[in-house]
C-alpha cells in the first residue's frame, strides 16, 4: 500500500515526493513522460529565489535528483483510472494495479489552442507551442508570437535572439505580462506588436507561409509574412482523469481548499490544475508541500 501516490513529475508533484519521502511515507510518483512538466520547456527561470538564472531543464533535473536521492520510487507510465475504494485508491495503469492511501493530482496544464483548422494542419509545419523546443529551426526568419502574457513575452524575447523579426500579436493593446518583462521585450528593435487583433487563419499549404489578423476595433484584416508561429495563449488544465470524482470550475481546475484538499477526501490537488491565481514554478511547489503537511497532519 501506497501511502501517497503523486500523479506528475512537476515541480508541483516533485516537490510533494520529497516532502512525502521527508515524513518517512512510501511515496510513488506516476509520470507518462519525464519530470520537469511545463518547467522543461521554459528557457530561463530568473524568480525562482536562489537561483539567479537557471534553466527550467536544469531544475527540473535538480527536483528530480533530490527526489530520488530521498527514495522517492518512480513509476513511467500513464493512470488510466482511479477507482474511490472505502479506505483508499486503486489506479491503475499500463504497468500495473496500485492501491494508496492519498492521491496527489499534480498533472499540471497544456497549452491551449487558438481553434483554428489551419493551426491543426500546420502543427509541425511552421505552427508551434514551445519557442525554446522549436525556434532553432526558424534562423534568421519572421515569425509571430500569438498572446499577450509572460509566456508569450519570453516566447518573443527567445525568438529575437533567433530570428530576424519577432511580430507579437494580441488581442488588446494592454500585455499581462509582468511589467519588467514587458519593459524588456517590448523595446527590442526586430520585435513589433501587432496589438487588437485575433489571429483569424494561419496561411500555406504545406508550411506557414502568412498569418491572418484582424483588428478587433476596426475589423480591418491583413496578412503578415512569416513562416512560424508560435501559440502562447495560456493553458488548459489536465483533469480529464479525475473530472468526474472531484469537483472543477467551469474552465476543468479542479477546486481546493487552502490545504489542497479536493472535494473527496484523500484527493489533493497541486499546482496548475488547481484553480488559483498565480501559476509558477514556486507557487507550485508551495502547492505540493502543503499538500503533503496535510497528509501528514491529517488535516
Ligand atoms: P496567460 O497569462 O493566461 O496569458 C494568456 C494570453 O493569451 C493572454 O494575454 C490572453 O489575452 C491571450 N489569449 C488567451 N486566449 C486567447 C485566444 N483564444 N486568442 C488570442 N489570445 C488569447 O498564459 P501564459 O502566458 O501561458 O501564463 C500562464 C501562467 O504561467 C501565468 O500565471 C503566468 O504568469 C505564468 N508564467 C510565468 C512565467 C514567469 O514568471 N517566468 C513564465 C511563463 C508563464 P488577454 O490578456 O486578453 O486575456
Amino acid at each position: 500500500m501506497i501511502d501517497i501516490a503523486i500523479i506528475g513529475a512537476g515541480p508541483a508533484g516533485l516537490t510533494a515526493s520529497i516532502y512525502g519521502a521527508r515524513a518517512g511515507l512510501k511515496t510513488v510518483v506516476f509520470e507518462k513522460n519525464f519530470s520537469g512538466g511545463q518547467m522543461v520547456v521554459t528557457s530561463g527561470i530568473e524568480n525562482f529565489p536562489g537561483f539567479i538564472d537557471i534553466s527550467g531543464s536544469d531544475l527540473a533535473l535538480k527536483m528530480d535528483e533530490q527526489a530520488r536521492k530521498l527514495g522517492v520510487e518512480f513509476v513511467n507510465s500513464e493512470i488510466s483510472n482511479i477507482d474511490k475504494k472505502e479506505t483508499h485508491f486503486v489506479l491503475e495503469t499500463s504497468k500495473g494495479v496500485y492501491e494508496a492511501k492519498n492521491v496527489i493530482v499534480a498533472m499540471g496544464a497544456s497549452p491551449r489552442k487558438l481553434g483554428l483548422e489551419s493551426e491543426k494542419r500546420l502543427t509541425g509545419s511552421g505552427v508551434s507551442y514551445c519557442a525554446t523546443c522549436d525556434g532553432a529551426f526558424y534562423k534568421g526568419a519572421t515569425v509571430a508570437v500569438v498572446g499577450g502574457g509572460n509566456t508569450a513575452l519570453e516566447d518573443a524575447e527567445y525568438l529575437s535572439r533567433i530570428c530576424n523579426k519577432v511580430y507579437i500579436i494580441h488581442r488588446r493593446d494592454e500585455f499581462r505580462a509582468d511589467k519588467v518583462l514587458q519593459d524588456r521585450v517590448l523595446s527590442l528593435s526586430n520585435v513589433e506588436t501587432v496589438t487588437n487583433c485575433v489571429t483569424e487563419d494561419i496561411l500555406g499549404k504545406f508550411e506557414v507561409e502568412k498569418i491572418k489578423v484582424k483588428n478587433v476595433k476596426t475589423e480591418e484584416t491583413k496578412d503578415i509574412d512569416v513562416t512560424g508561429v508560435f501559440v502562447a495563449v495560456g493553458t488548459i488544465p489536465n483533469s480529464k482523469l479525475v473530472s468526474s470524482l472531484v469537483e472543477t470550475d467551469e474552465s476543468g481546475y479542479i477546486k481546493t481548499d487552502s490545504q489542497m484538499r479536493t472535494s473527496v477526501p484523500g484527493i489533493y490537488a497541486v499546482g496548475d490544475i488547481r484553480n488559483t491565481s498565480l501559476r509558477q514554478v514556486i507557487t507550485a511547489c508551495s502547492d505540493g508541500a502543503i499538500a503533503v503537511h496535510t497528509i501528514v497532519t491529517k488535516q
